[in-house]
């Protein structure tokens, strides 16, 4: 098993996923010195941009076992690596951040159990396996509640939420049937994130707290720091250290949580974790001392953490769609710092890429 501690300047490291993550990704390892090789089913925006790519299924285990002899290690941009592929690797060379990390982001039910077992606290929820369980779950946590499956939703994807009146069955055939958690409504003010990473020897640096608002499940504009008092910031730190320990977490993950209540009565209840850079940590590239990419790569390397420290006031706004055909307004904005992903169709929904803004404090 190669060590990871001894990645140098020069070496190749393996991404999994081709999308804009893994472009970023390659764009911050590319200033160490370090080269990328992806791995992906489909070319995506990474690809342009990485010393070598193999485009092959995640369970093509001759493409698998020639892209582990060419990397020192592997980490990946998405959670939904499947399990095979995480231990097909994993068994070969150093897969960071750990491969149980995914298993327990993959799976709402056994992230939340995992949270609550730390004594975070979460949406109420149930497990959900079919329409009776529904109704016996709908009786429990109250009306309305949102239905999610328990695996590969994001976005908002395989979500529903059940108004009083609404049709169980029918709820739960509209997500596919699959096995689900029905979650309580959470009486949110705002929606904040924290973006932090842990060191090879258990070092961990996080970003301001961000704030998130979201425009049909999908981040439009984060602003950092979030508006929160400054003991909730604390509490939002500490939880996400908790996290990373109870992990033995090594990389750069994404809290995502509910600020509940005002005031003194502010508190936090998390949403979810994602175990990668996030979108809400763009602003970085350009708003911190270290970018949310570059301190992931120091992470896996076991190279020493880098600098949070946040040039001024942050705001973010993703480029959806045709939001992104402003780019000539863009470039001629002072200050406003363009990243587009070099995605060929501006889909409706789609993530073309983002603008950062640094304000005065
Ligand atoms: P998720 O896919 O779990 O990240 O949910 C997407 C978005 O739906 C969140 O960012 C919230 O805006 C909203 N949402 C999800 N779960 C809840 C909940 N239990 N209560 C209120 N809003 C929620």
């Amino acid at each position: 098993m190669p060590n990871p501690e001894s990645v140098v300047p020069g070496d190749i490291i393996g991404i999994l996923g081709s999308g804009q993550l893994g472009r970023m990704l390659s764009l911050a390892a590319a200033r160490l010195g370090i080269r990328t090789h992806i791995f992906c089913p489909d070319s995506g925006p990474a690809f342009d941009v990485s010393a070598r790519h193999t485009r092959a299924a995640y369970d093509n285990d001759d493409a698998l076992a020639e892209f582990a002899a060419s990397v020192k290690l592997v980490t990946y941009e998405f959670e939904n690596v499947p399990a095979h592929t995480a231990e097909f690797l994993a068994a070969r060379l150093p897969v960071r951040p750990d491969p149980r990390a995914l298993a327990t982001s993959q799976d709402r039910l056994v992230e939340k159990t995992f949270l609550n077992g730390l004594g975070i606290e979460t949406a109420p929820f149930r497990a959900v396996d079919d329409a009776g369980a529904l109704a016996a779950a709908l009786l429990d946590l109250g009306c309305p509640a949102i239905l999610k499956t328990r695996r590969f939703g994001y976005d908002g994807k395989g979500q529903a939420m059940i108004r009083p009146g609404d049709d169980p069955v029918a709820s739960f055939s509209a997500t596919g049937g699959a096995p689900s958690i029905l979650e309580g409504l959470v009486p949110f003010v705002r929606e904040v994130s924290v973006v932090a990473a842990r060191g090879a020897d258990g070092d961990i640096a996080a970003f301001d707290v961000n704030e998130n608002i979201h425009a049909n499940h999908i981040l439009s504009l984060t602003t950092a720091p979030a508006r929160i008092s400054p003991a909730t910031a604390r509490e939002a730190m500490e939880i996400t250290a908790a996290v990373l320990r109870a992990l033995d977490y090594v990389g750069v993950i994404a809290v995502e949580m509910f600020v509940v209540g005002e005031g003194t009565g502010e508190r936090l209840v998390v949403n979810e974790i994602a175990p990668r850079v996030h979108n809400s940590g763009h602003w970085t590239i350009d708003g911190a001392a270290t970018s949310q990419f570059e301190q992931h790569v120091r992470a896996i390397c076991g190279w020493p953490l880098g600098s949070t420290r946040r040039h001024g006031r942050i705001e973010m706004r993703n480029l959806i769609g045709a939001q992104a055909l402003a780019w000539r307004d863009l470039l001629r904005e002072p200050g406003a710092c363009l990243h587009l992903y070099g995605k060929h169709e501006a889909r409706a929904g789609r993530k073309m890429g983002h603008v950062t803004r640094i304000l005065p404090e």
